[in-house]
């Protein structure tokens, strides 16, 4: 909670939660996202720079609405590629062969740590322990 400054217009509102937008800017926000998701559903073939024309909407921000998952273009318009391989895709930002890649990369890279990690400790129990018994050794 504080007064901010409306990142889309510049007046100061109550700040919440979410992007730094006061009430009225996130309305038109979502009177746009309404106007410009209508118009890919009449207008299937178009591509970003078409709809942003049309719709009066920024590219950027209907880029990030694509990001986010939000908006979604037919994979023939050609409007977005894959940003690991290029691969014509529908929303978001990868292919869904790249997404599942990179979680399986990702999975790749964790796993092995966490038994890295297991192993090594079971290693310093046993060093632990030998020590312990050697010194009773000697001591005795
Ligand atoms: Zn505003
Ligand atoms: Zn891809």
């Amino acid at each position: 909670m504080g007064v901010r400054n409306c990142s889309r217009c510049g007046k100061i509102f109550n700040y919440v939660a979410g992007q730094p937008i006061c009430e009225s800017c996130r309305k038109e926000l979502e009177q746009d996202f309404q106007k410009v998701k209508d118009y890919i559903k009449e207008n299937p073939g178009q591509g970003i720079k078409e709809v942003a024309e049309a719709c009066e909407v920024p590219e950027n921000q209907i880029k990030q609405w694509v990001r986010e998952e939000r908006l979604e273009f037919s994979k023939g318009s050609g409007a977005l590629a894959c940003e690991q391989c290029g691969e014509p895709i529908s929303t978001g930002r990868f292919c869904e062969k790249c997404k599942a890649t990179m979680t399986n990369n990702l999975n790749a890279s964790v796993r092995p740590g966490i038994e890295a990690r297991r192993q090594a400790a079971l290693d310093a129990a046993q060093k632990e322990l030998k020590n312990k018994g050697g010194m009773r050794f000697i001591k005795n």
